[in-house]
This record gives C-alpha cells, structure tokens and sequence, in this order.
C-alpha cells in the first residue's frame, strides 16, 4: 500500500517493525483468524490471545537484549509476504483514538518516513490512503490504537466516534 513511497528494499533491510521490547508490545500487529491460521501452519507452537475480533501473539520469551520477533518473521522475511495484516501494510502510519477521534499518525522507529517533509507524509495520505485506512478501521475497530505520547498527528478524521 506504501510502494508508491517506501521502497520494499528498505523494508526489507530494515524489519525493525517487526521486532519489539517490552515498551511497545502494545505496537504487535493485530491478526485476521485467516492470518493467524496461516501463522499455525508454518509455525504451530504459536500462542495468541484475541483482541476484539482479531488476535495479537502472545509474548513468550524475550531475548538476552529484551526483545522479542512477531512469529511471522524468518530469515528471509516476513512468511507472510503479501497478505500482511493490515496494521503492517500501513507501517509506519498508526490509526489512534485521540479522546474520541480517530486520528493516523506516524511512528518514529521507521527512519525512511520520519524523516520525509511532513508535507509529503500528508499528501500520501490525502491521496486515498486516509480513506482506506478509516474504512478499513470502520470494520476492524481493534486496529485503532489509544493515543500513545510522541507520535505526531498527520490527519483527524473529520468526524467524531459515537
Ligand atoms: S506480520 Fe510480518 S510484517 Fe507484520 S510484524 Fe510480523 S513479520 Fe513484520
């Protein structure tokens, strides 16, 4: 959904998104039972714990640096390839519940965006992804993050959650 401006190389360089600390476990991607299913097959030991009506890993070990990689990550990538949940095919933009409004905002973490003309960041946004992105949220509310402090706001969506 990013191609346009975020180069799947540097994804792929990169995966600092698909690898957590304790600070951000709030930041897994939630899963579709069709995605977590696909997760079990190539890796059945996965444990998960529903969220809505979606599902996020369960955290079982961290490593002797205190972190911890989405189940979905191997050597050559994610095994999930094109059918990444969509909280990942949005990465780093976020959709945030800011008291009672939705809002997407940018994560730090990914270098390659943060440092964009903010301008460039909103312009993507305005070009159908903002829409895409509260659609989608209208059908999966549990992808909806609360506000997390120092995330910057890039758009609101011009109405208020009931
Ligand atoms: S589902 Fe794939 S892209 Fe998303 S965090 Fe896990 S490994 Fe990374």
């Amino acid at each position: 959904m990013l191609k346009k401006i975020l180069k799947g190389s540097s994804c792929a360089e990169c995966r600092l998104c698909c690898i957590f600390d304790r600070y951000d476990v709030w930041e897994t991607p939630v899963f579709t039972p069709e995605i977590r299913d696909k997760i079990l097959e190539v890796k059945p030991a996965t444990k998960f714990i529903s969220k809505d009506n979606g599902y996020i890993f369960k955290v079982e070990e961290f490593s002797d640096e205190g972190l911890f990689s989405c189940p979905a990550l191997t050597e050559n990538g994610c095994i999930l390839s094109d059918s990444k949940p969509f909280d990942c095919r949005i990465w780093p933009y976020r959709i945030m519940n800011i008291s009672g409004r939705r809002a997407i905002t940018i994560a730090s973490i990914c270098d390659e965006l943060y440092n964009r003309p903010l301008s460039q960041l909103v312009d993507f946004l305005k070009e159908g992804l903002a829409d895409e992105i509260f659609r989608y949220a209208d059908s999966h509310p549990e992808i909806v993050k609360p506000y997390y402090e120092g995330y910057p706001v890039l758009m609101f969506e011009t109405k208020k959650l009931d």
